[in-house]
């Protein structure tokens, strides 16, 4: 398991311990972030008849759950032929209504191991408005030990209604020294860090998040506007210039706040990936896979980026806590604490 998720691994193995695991559980975070490798191992633990601990990583040394592989229902599930838990995931593009249903019918029968029912959404942002609102109706009135777990990248993209009834675990991707720490314990030396990330081993390589995987950038319309967007954004950092387009497009943009996440997190890994933790201080960034011919030359250091990177999260936050939060407001508010972070003196 990625060690990024570990944190999350240890708060679901306490609320899982003390039998206070919500019904509906939303894991949400970027592509790369290792969602559907968490969602296995919580199905497991779920499913299993005797679960086990093992200490994390972390610091703390907390502990984690885990299925212990042997029990009949662990046996069951490793052949293939455990019966009380259903993937609900669509060939098509969307998940549509009958898919809902197939899963409500699903949860409505008695376990055939007399235990718990698990359902594992895959991509829930495929749900059509129907599916959601058929969905709706099992998350507010939850059937005895069930339990529905749901990935998505991006929780804008779901109806609020669903969201609300769901407990929430966001996965962030690693950025500044955890990335450093991440890569120096997978076995990468300082110095040999490629220069291209297409060469770098593909098991390194899905923990680093690729912005052109933002699921809104296959419309045309939308990818222009990231473009524009991500344009203004370096325009402000380096020059202090376009604030008030910057500010209109936070404003107006549903996903503006989200974009300013991932351009920054971006910034703070391409100056890792491509310069390694001892180059200067300087950032020489162009738009990877992203820009046609544009090419920036930043010089702000990855400890501002980072820093930028804390208040965005914060802004994020703020956002998402209060459903009245005004907007505006915290727009304004972060693009004046960036100005102040990259231009301390003015
Ligand atoms: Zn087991």
């Amino acid at each position: 398991m990625l060690n990024i998720c570990q944190e999350t691994q240890v708060l679901l193995s306490r609320q899982f311990q003390q039998k206070t695991l919500a019904h509906a559980i939303l894991l949400q975070g970027i592509e790369g972030t290792g969602k559907p490798a968490l969602a296995k191992w919580l199905i497991e633990l779920l499913i299993c008849k005797y679960p086990i601990s093992f200490i994390s990583d972390l610091p703390d040394h907390a502990e984690i759950s885990q299925a212990c592989n042997q029990c009949k229902s662990c046996l069951l599930r490793k052949s293939g032929s455990y019966p009380d838990h259903l993937l609900l995931s669509s060939d098509n593009k969307t998940l549509g209504v009958d898919d809902i249903r197939r899963g409500n019918s699903f949860l409505e029968k008695t376990a055939h191991l007399g235990q718990i029912k698990t359902i594992l959404i895959p991509q829930a942002q495929t749900m059509t408005v129907a599916a959601a609102n058929a969905l709706l109706k099992t998350l507010e009135e939850p059937s005895q030990n069930s339990f529905i777990v749901l990935l998505s990248e991006d929780l804008d993209s779901l109806l609020p209604t669903i969201v609300s009834r769901c407990a929430i675990y966001t996965i962030r991707p690693v950025v500044g020294e955890a990335l450093l720490l991440k890569l120096k314990s997978s076995g990468f030396s300082e110095h040999s860090l490629p220069q291209n990330r297409a060469a770098m081993p593909r098991k390194l390589d899905s923990s680093f998040v690729n912005l052109s995987q933002l699921a809104e950038l296959t419309d045309a319309a939308t990818f222009q506007a990231f473009e524009e967007f991500n344009q203004r954004y370096l325009d402000y950092l380096t020059t202090g210039q376009s604030e008030p387009q910057l500010l209109i497009q936070l404003i107006e943009n549903k996903h503006g706040l989200r974009w300013l996440e991932k351009i920054t997190c971006n910034l703070v890994r391409q100056h890792y990936l491509t310069n390694g933790p001892d180059s200067s201080n300087s950032l020489a960034t162009h738009q990877d896979g992203l820009g046609k011919n544009e090419i920036s030359e930043l010089v702000i250091s990855p400890e501002v980026l980072n820093q930028i990177y804390q208040a965005i999260i914060s802004s994020n936050k703020l956002i998402k806590s209060f459903t009245q939060a005004n907007r505006q407001f915290v727009a304004e508010q972060l693009l004046m604490t960036i100005n102040t972070i990259v231009r301390p003196s003015t």
